[in-house]
């Protein structure tokens, strides 16, 4: 028998995105999830917001949010924060103890800030080493993205060194997107597209159309889910848990979360908690 994953609902793709910092152009970037119904992960550093009332520069590209103003913005059924550090330093340069401060203190201020336990992370700069990576861990981050692209629509393994499908400045980008919409799945595991970057590029190359290019081509699809990045996390590892019988006639969900799965080419769903004959 073969068995792949399937996303909730029997869904065969998921698309999620991430993008970093907390700033001002994620207004406009939020308004257009909002349009589309697409969901979307922000990566906050807590330790460099704007002072409150503060107003961009005349020419400024990049542009936080306030305190005040990241609580409005973010706390938003479509939107997952996580963490970013508290000020955004290159972790792996950072002596141990101040790489563990960066992102505890973030962690703690975002969960104080949105009353909602954070566990994901984006590294600042993409940089990481593998005791950033423990620190990470141990600090109770249960994935982080890093800004590698791969280019396919794989679902993570190693999700404390997560790469990305890829950056959206990149040329590839409407490409990919067709290819994941028209692509067929088969009997493999579902396909999730990973989309990452800044909202203040838009800004800065002047290309919001270029997002929405994207939306327009992978929004409102039937066969697609769309969620945040732990949302992604919880279900895929919820799907990781199914128990099977010895000789695969039974499966079980040890899980709260129904989970959906593919078995020699059959849509089966096991709702969570259950055992369901094959
Ligand atoms: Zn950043």
């Amino acid at each position: 028998m073969k068995t792949s994953l399937l996303f909730p609902d029997g869904k065969e793709k998921a698309l999620t995105l991430s993008y970093d910092d907390g700033v001002d152009t994620d207004r406009q970037f939020i308004k257009l999830l909002e349009k589309y119904n697409v969901k979307s992960t922000f990566n906050i550093n807590a330790g460099s917001f704007s002072p409150e009332g503060s107003v961009r520069p005349e020419g400024q590209i990049h542009f936080r949010l306030s305190e005040s103003e990241v609580k409005a913005l973010y706390n938003h059924p479509l939107c997952e924060v996580a963490t970013h550090s508290f000020t955004h330093p290159w972790l792996d340069k950072q002596p141990t103890a101040q790489c563990m401060i960066e992102i505890i203190k973030d962690r703690q201020a975002l969960e104080k800030l949105f009353g909602k336990i954070v566990r994901g992370h984006a590294y600042p700069y993409g940089t990481y080493n593998d005791d950033v990576v423990e620190i990470l861990r141990k600090a109770g981050i249960v994935y982080a993205r890093t800004v590698e692209s791969h280019y396919s629509f794989k679902i993570p393994t190693d999700w404390l060194r997560m790469g990305t499908t890829c950056h959206h400045p990149e040329s590839c980008l409407l490409e990919l997107a067709d290819k994941f919409i028209d692509g067929e799945v088969g009997n493999n595991d579902g396909w999730l597209f990973y989309l990452w970057g800044h909202t203040y590029e838009f800004r800065m190359d002047n290309n919001w159309e270029v997002i929405e290019k994207f939306f327009e081509k992978t929004a409102r699809n039937d066969n697609v889910w769309y969620a945040t990045n732990i949302e992604v996390y919880d279900y895929v590892t919820a799907y990781r848990s199914l128990v099977y019988s010895a000789d695969g006639d039974m499966v079980y969900n040890p899980t709260s979360t129904d989970v959906w799965v593919k078995i020699d080419g059959k849509k089966i769903s096991v709702p969570a908690g259950k055992t369901v004959n094959i």
